[in-house]
């Protein structure tokens, strides 16, 4: 999706802002000589901005407003290294609850809801943005955090909640519990929105099926807001983004070219708004597509598809870039087989070969059962690959999705 004149106009406005404030950006603007961008070819030879600078910029290295501008914190947790810390104006929080409580508005929530806020608050950005979204709202807002299943339980019955806000592994959880405390008729919740880890359908349906709501995945990154820069509406088919605030491009990760809409690649968020920590081509490293043309619902806001991994995860087959995940959802649909899996791709006579094995669960012809399913993945993926049926207990155990793929071509 190419970038709009109003679009561009934004973007000077955070050139300025950063060149001015002279951050870590403002730096590489200025050593690249560049002051303004005129054109989308201009704005596709800007720089990208990655993890490591804003590590690199730590503490407050990314601080582009003035200091008695900036009202707040907040930071990606640093498990791994050092974390990142992003000030926030009162505009970039004001703008952030904007964004939330349109999400809710397409979730189809108003304020008449009750909304249990069931993840963490604190330096993170997952409580509070729910909480900011639903009071703009003007829904009654249920502060739990994380964890102390009782107490959820508790007041989910006796507040009638109508909204969980969770993440998925927790919305499963209380699922299960309430199914095996035999409280289900006292609990009123209708709808879920759940934060933006990848969650496979079956666990979606489970969830949704026990608990009788609607799921709704949002989408955000600390790094951009938060929580609520997407959602998906009621037809379901991707995440509507909001691209007044924000502009998405996805590009191949490996070459770094802007691929066009309907293509898989990585997602690189620019904010056009933000005052606080403006970023500029920020790759998130996770990897979707834009879905092209209008949704369903007659909303103008452009939609980004499921998130499908991480850009890490990618191989490139015979020219094609390949997801395993994208293997993993054309397997789930086959009742035939097991969720196991093993990918292996070799280099024979100056070729690329993939060959996938899977699991058989019971009596089936093995020979049209693999070429049911490599007819299914050519549609999915663009080539043939070698598919081979096994008996049950043949592959090898793991839980790590990577360890499911083996590259034999640079051994
Ligand atoms: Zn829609």
């Amino acid at each position: 999706m190419q970038i709009s004149q109003q679009q561009l106009d934004l973007v000077n406005d955070r050139i300025r802002a950063l060149v001015e404030a002279g951050s870590f950006y403002g730096k590489k603007l200025a050593e690249a000589g560049i002051t303004h961008v005129e054109t989308p070819e201009d704005f596709t030879k800007l720089p990208f901005s990655e993890k490591k600078d804003l590590r690199d910029a730590y503490p407050l290295g990314l601080m582009t407003a003035p200091e008695e501008e900036i009202v707040r914190i907040h930071s990606s947790s640093g498990t791994t290294g050092t974390p990142v810390i992003i000030p926030y104006t009162a505009k970039d929080v004001d703008d952030w609850a904007i964004m939330f409580k349109r999400c809710y508005e397409t979730a189809g929530i108003t304020n008449m809801d009750r909304i249990q806020i069931t993840p963490g608050y604190g330096l993170w950005t997952a409580g509070i943005g729910f909480q900011n979204g639903a009071e703009k709202l003007g829904a009654m807002v249920i502060p739990m955090g994380p964890g102390n299943t009782d107490k959820q339980l508790q007041m989910m019955q006796d507040m009638k909640s109508t909204v969980l806000c969770s993440t998925s592994s927790y919305a499963l959880l209380l699922a299960e519990e309430i199914e095996k405390r035999g409280i289900k008729k006292n609990i009123h919740l209708k709808k879920g929105v759940i934060g933006s880890e990848r969650w496979s359908d079956k666990m979606r349906k489970h969830i949704s099926e026990s608990l009788g709501i609607e799921l709704y995945d949002i989408y955000g990154l600390t790094e951009i807001y938060g929580p609520g820069i997407g959602i998906n509406c009621e037809y379901n088919e991707g995440m509507h983004y909001w691209d007044d605030f924000l502009y998405i491009e996805i590009i191949d990760p490996k070459t770094g070219e802007p691929v066009p809409d309907g293509e898989m690649g990585e997602i690189v968020i620019t904010t056009l708004v933000k005052e606080g920590a403006p970023l500029i081509r920020y790759r998130t490293h996770d990897l979707s597509r834009i879905i092209p043309g209008k949704c369903k619902c007659g909303r103008c806001y452009p939609r980004l598809d499921t998130i499908m991994g991480r850009t890490d995860d990618m191989m490139k087959i015979k020219g094609v870039n390949v997801f395993p995940s994208q293997i993993e959802e054309v397997l789930a649909n086959f009742n035939e087989i097991n969720s196991e899996y093993q990918i292996r791709i070799s280099h024979l006579d100056g070729k690329d070969t993939m060959r996938i094995y899977v699991e058989s669960t019971g009596d089936v012809d093995f020979e049209s059962l693999s070429k049911r399913i490599a007819e299914k993945v050519k549609s999915r993926i663009g080539f043939t690959p070698i598919v081979k049926v096994v008996e049950v207990g043949v592959l090898p155990r793991s839980m790590k999705k990577t360890a499911r793929v083996i590259d034999e071509r640079f051994d």
